[in-house]
This record gives structure tokens, C-alpha cells and sequence, in this order.
């Protein structure tokens, strides 16, 4: 049980600093210590790249190799005092605890939904509290990471859409949630990352792009580009721009109906048509040679049938699609239903007879309301830092 995990990395925090360890209760500890007036002023060291603390260092007058082995303690080793960063000398300490502060924000709640998926409260300086879910299964540790807090397009389904919008995160706080989410799991790395919580990525993809980089990065996590995906709405600019990247990242386009005018129901902000989406997705296809992934989130009575299914196959057939069926996950105060496990099958093999590439993705999380379309945003009594 996570809380139990939460509870003895609280002990571990009350014991002498050169013993305690990484977790929940380390980062706690450093962000309850951030909360003087020099401390806001401090840069979270996630903001920083490798280049930039190397500069930084130099400048101070310390050898820019103490840049490495701090990257190496604070990514790799889960220890985030320089304090306890074994090879740091003490005045290199003490420049980067006046200027550096490991994290902006605190892990509030880690609440284990008991399927493998933990979901995490994560709140921000500005007290926004948002949502990152971890998803444990054998060989794979996937993060679902939010980009925005809330969400503008109030899709009619999701809790996050329902919630309103504040703003959007900076990179650093999108990173941040992968190092809350590693300081759960000292014994495992974070194999893959989406970006498919809060808030719709291509609102924010200057900050996402700059995130990917930092997940990808030798110095960081060292999550392969391709273990690495941006879900959006499909906005034929922002597809434009994630096939230019340099990384070769995942795409995956929202649709939840082949039907415009249902579609654009379900997805009010919708950023495009349909055509457009799919020509842009194509596009996409055609210059990067990766296959788009397409979610359908399946809602009884509305999108479910087999006509619906037929109109699906008929907007992707010949496009090297491959279609991520998510039966819904029902959130309060919301009509919609999820369809019965025969339906949801039979719509699933429908696609694939009709020649279009389909599976029914395991819903997990459900148990912490942690599933594709539950996150939901919410203020914490005090601000982080
Ligand atoms: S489904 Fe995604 S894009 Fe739609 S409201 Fe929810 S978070 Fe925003």
C-alpha cells in the first residue's frame, strides 16, 4: 500500500540528514524548506538543463564536472539535498542550495488504486493541485503527465473539461511529476511517458517539447523518444511541428467519432475538422514514417454501434492507423455510460474486419479515479513553496 510507502519515508525523514533517503518524505522535507522568501527566488534544478548548470557552475567558479554528478544524484540516485550528494564538496553545496531548489512543487497524496496504477496529487506553488498517474505493470512503468491545469476545451465526457481551466505548467513542473513519480519506485525507472492527463498538450507544446527533451535526456531519465507519446485533438499545426521535432516521438490523435457533428458535441474545442485532422495525421505519417495512434473513448449509446465503427474504418482505412478503443471510465455527475464488455468487443472486431488495425485498451486506475478522463483539478489548502 502506498500509504504505508508514505509512512515509513516519513520516518526515514525524521532520522539524522545522512541517513535519511529518497521518497515522498525527502521531497516534502526539501519543499517545507524552500518556503522563505530566498527560496521562491530559487531555480527548481528541473528547469535547469545539464548545459545550464554546467554554465552556472562555472560561472560560480567550481568545476563544471560538479554539474554531472549533480544530475546524476538528483536523476539517478533519487537524493534531492546537495547536502547529501556524496562527491559535492560543501561550498559547492552551499552555492547550490542559495541558487537551486529541487522541486517547486509537493506530492500531496499517492493513492494506489490497487490494478498496478497510482494516482498523484501533485500540488504547485500557486496551491493548483494536479494529476499524474503512474501505471505499474511487470517490465513497464508508464507516467501519464499533465500539461495544463485544468483544461480549455471542455470535452462533454472528460472531469478535467469539466473543472475549467487555469493555466498552463511550465516544463519544469511537467518534469517534476516524472521525479515525484521515480521517488515512489527507487527500485524501477519510468519506461514510458504520455502526455494524456490534464489538459491538451498542443496548448502548451513549446513547454511539452521542452519536457519531452528533458524525459529523453542522458542526463535525466533516459526514456526513449519513442517510448514517448503527445495525445492531442489533432491541430494540423501542432502535428506539423511534433513530425518536425527532432525527437522521434509518439503521436496519438483524440477522435472519439468519425461523425463531425457528433464529434464536434463530444469535443467542442476541437481544434479542427475531421479531414483536416486525419490529412494532417497522414501528413505526419508520410515525413516521419511513424504510424498514428488514434483513441476512441467508447461511450454506451452514443458512439458505440457498428455504424459507428463502419464510419470509423471508412475515415482511416489505407491510413496506417491503429486505434486505442477505451471503454469510458464513468465520472460523477456525468450521463454517459460505459459500454458492456460484449459491445465494446464487438465494436473492436467490427474495425478489424473492416480492415483497420484496433485493441481495447486495459482500463486501470479506475480504483483511485485515476483512468483516461477522471483527473480532475482542485486547489490544496496551502501553497507549495
Ligand atoms: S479529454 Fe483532454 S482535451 Fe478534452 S477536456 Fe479532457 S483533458 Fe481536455
Amino acid at each position: 500500500m502506498w500509504s504505508m510507502a508514505i509512512e515509513k519515508q516519513r520516518s526515514e525523514a525524521s532520522r539524522p540528514a545522512a541517513t535519511q533517503r529518497d521518497g515522498i518524505a525527502a521531497t516534502r522535507h526539501f519543499v517545507r524548506g524552500s518556503k522563505s522568501r530566498r527560496a521562491s527566488r530559487r531555480v527548481p534544478l528541473a528547469a535547469c538543463t545539464l548545459e545550464a548548470l554546467r554554465d552556472a557552475v562555472a560561472k560560480a567558479g567550481f568545476p563544471a564536472y560538479r554539474a554531472a554528478q549533480v544530475m546524476e544524484w538528483f536523476y539517478g540516485k533519487h537524493v534531492y539535498r546537495f547536502d547529501r550528494m556524496k562527491n559535492i564538496s560543501a561550498p559547492v553545496a552551499a552555492y547550490l542550495d542559495e541558487h537551486f531548489v529541487a522541486f517547486s512543487s509537493r506530492l500531496v497524496t499517492a493513492q494506489d488504486a490497487g490494478d498496478g496504477a497510482v494516482k498523484m496529487e501533485i500540488a504547485l506553488r500557486d496551491a493548483f493541485v494536479v494529476e499524474a498517474v503512474l501505471i505499474k505493470v511487470p517490465r513497464r512503468s508508464t507516467l501519464c503527465v499533465s500539461t495544463q491545469v485544468g483544461c480549455p476545451l471542455a470535452c462533454a465526457f472528460c472531469a478535467t473539461g469539466q473543472s475549467g481551466f487555469e493555466r498552463n505548467l511550465k516544463a519544469y513542473e511537467m518534469v517534476e511529476q516524472a521525479l515525484h513519480a521515480a521517488a515512489l519506485m527507487p527500485r524501477r525507472r519510468i519506461s514510458n511517458v504520455v502526455f494524456m492527463g490534464m489538459g491538451e498538450p498542443c496548448l502548451n507544446l513549446d513547454a511539452v517539447l521542452e519536457a519531452v527533451s528533458v524525459t529523453n535526456a542522458a542526463y535525466a531519465f533516459r526514456v526513449g523518444a519513442r517510448r514517448i507519446t503527445i495525445s492531442t485533438l489533432g491541430d494540423p499545426h501542432c502535428i506539423e511541428k511534433i513530425a518536425r521535432f527532432p525527437l522521434e516521438v509518439g503521436l496519438a490523435i483524440s477522435l472519439h467519432s468519425a461523425d463531425e457533428k457528433l464529434r464536434r458535441q463530444l469535443v467542442p474545442g476541437a481544434p479542427a475538422s475531421l479531414d483536416k485532422t486525419i490529412e494532417a495525421a497522414w501528413r505526419y505519417f508520410r515525413e516521419t514514417g511513424r504510424e498514428v495512434t488514434y483513441e476512441y473513448v467508447l461511450l454506451a449509446g452514443v458512439n458505440d454501434s457498428f455504424a459507428d465503427a463502419a464510419a470509423l474504418a471508412g475515415l482511416l482505412r489505407g491510413k496506417r492507423a491503429f486505434v486505442n478503443l477505451i471503454p469510458y471510465n464513468e465520472v460523477e455527475g456525468l450521463a454517459f455510460k460505459r459500454p458492456t464488455p460484449g459491445k465494446t468487443a464487438g465494436f473492436c472486431k467490427r474495425l478489424i474486419t473492416l480492415g483497420v488495425k484496433a485493441h481495447v485498451r486495459t482500463s486501470l486506475g479506475g480504483g483511485a479515479h485515476a483512468s483516461c478522463g477522471q483527473l480532475r483539478l482542485s486547489k490544496s489548502a496551502g501553497s507549495a513553496s
